[in-house]
């Protein structure tokens, strides 16, 4: 069961105390309280854990700081949908909205190279008016022999070219805990003139205690990517590893299975999976394209299999794609074939918010048709 207080209720309050008394007094029952900090208001949530089937929802609710309760399934409990739950999606972070409904892209490096790319990508941006980016400085690489990325060495230069393109949220990969603290330790330093999104790769999605780690922090939001092999039901349940050491500021990324059956692609696109999790969960969902599909092949129409892909899963409802450009994609130290071109990003963006457009347009077409229905 889940209780959710009034909103902005004063932890020293008589109604708080009362509560959390009543609450902790319960038989079998432990309690595990989750702030949720919104644009303009505090949320406290309390978990009820343990043997809650003989509880009382109303009289949950007749508690002086109780706003109201709900029953909650095992699965997903923090992260999750549940039955009469219509709970807020999303959070903002540095001043951008991620939520279900709105949509972020994040073009950039799958890996930092060299200054002059790096300025090149965020100038492109800015031109563009976007203000987020991708930037790999750990990179997760099959082979050991193969380029593992530039690590904190880069990062100085990278936050700092960020500041100055008003890039405000930068999706960066990590593969140790130690990278939270080489990230907030620099940013520190600069004086925070950028923010950074932890990527959790499809390599570590169930490296619980990586998740952990990042769930005990709440400085940083994550983007955790589908396990390559696995069930979603299984990576939903990494993303909920995250939620419950206290971090739920989580967006989920589908980048694609692992198999065979999906080639002429590197992966099985898995965008049909978009409005699955918008469904189970309240997490919004990135779709990633480029590991999706993995090559600049293109269709007879002209268009590149990568932005087909793209297309796919924004008109179904993406809230955000994570997107590899390059602007001299021949020099890439990673992932070059599968990059976008520099002049090819304005047309991607207008194709982007076109089918974004067309996701809202779609919703009326069957909204209009429950209006007749119950006419
Ligand atoms: C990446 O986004 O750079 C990456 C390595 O992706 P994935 O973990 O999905 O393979
Ligand atoms: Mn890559």
């Amino acid at each position: 069961m889940l209780a959710i207080l009034h909103p902005n209720t004063p932890l020293d309050s008589d109604a708080y105390r009362q509560t959390l008394h009543y609450l902790e007094n319960l038989p079998g029952v432990t309690l595990r309280v989750h702030e949720v900090q919104g644009a303009s208001q505090r949320l406290t949530e309390i978990y009820l854990l343990g043997d809650t089937k003989p509880l009382d929802k109303e009289e949950i609710e007749a508690l002086p700081a109780v706003e109201r309760a709900i029953r909650i399934s095992e699965d997903y409990r923090i992260l999750g949908r549940h039955k009469d739950d219509h709970r807020q999606s999303g959070f903002t972070y540095n001043g951008v909205e991620f939520s279900q409904n709105n949509l972020n892209i994040f073009a950039g490096l799958c890996a930092v190279d060299i200054p002059d790319h790096v300025e090149m990508m965020m100038r492109a941006l800015e031109d563009n008016g976007e203000v987020c980016t991708r930037m790999g400085a750990y990179k997760p690489r099959t082979n050991p022999y193969s380029f593992q990325g530039h690590g904190k060495g880069c990062l100085p230069w990278v936050f700092e070219k960020a500041g100055k393109h008003g890039i405000k949220v930068i999706a960066m990969e990590i593969t140790h805990e130690s990278h939270i603290e080489e990230i907030d330790h620099c940013l520190e330093q600069l004086g925070r003139p950028t923010g950074v999104m932890l990527q959790v790769g499809t390599r570590n999605t169930q490296n619980f205690e990586l998740l952990k780690a990042i769930g005990r922090q709440s400085t940083y939001p994550v983007l955790l990517k589908r396990g390559f092999g696995i069930t979603l039901n299984e990576s939903l349940n990494a993303a909920e590893y995250l939620a419950s050491e206290g971090n739920a500021n989580v967006i989920f990324c589908l980048r694609g299975m692992k198999t065979e059956a999906g080639q002429p692609h590197r992966n099985m696109v898995d965008f049909a999976h978009v409005p699955a999790v918008k469904r189970l969960t309240r997490m919004p969902v990135c779709v990633d394209p480029s590991h999706s599909v993995g090559s600049r092949e293109q269709s007879p129409d002209g268009i590149l299999d990568v932005m087909h892909a793209t297309a796919q899963g924004v008109v179904a409802g993406a809230n955000m794609v994570l997107v590899d450009f390059h602007p001299k994609p021949e020099k890439a130290l990673v992932d070059g074939p599968q990059a976008l071109l520099m002049n090819e990003l304005p047309a991607y963006l207008e194709d982007i918010r076109l089918c974004h457009e067309t996701w809202k347009k779609r919703q009326d077409i069957y909204r209009k048709l429950k209006g007749t229905a119950s006419e």
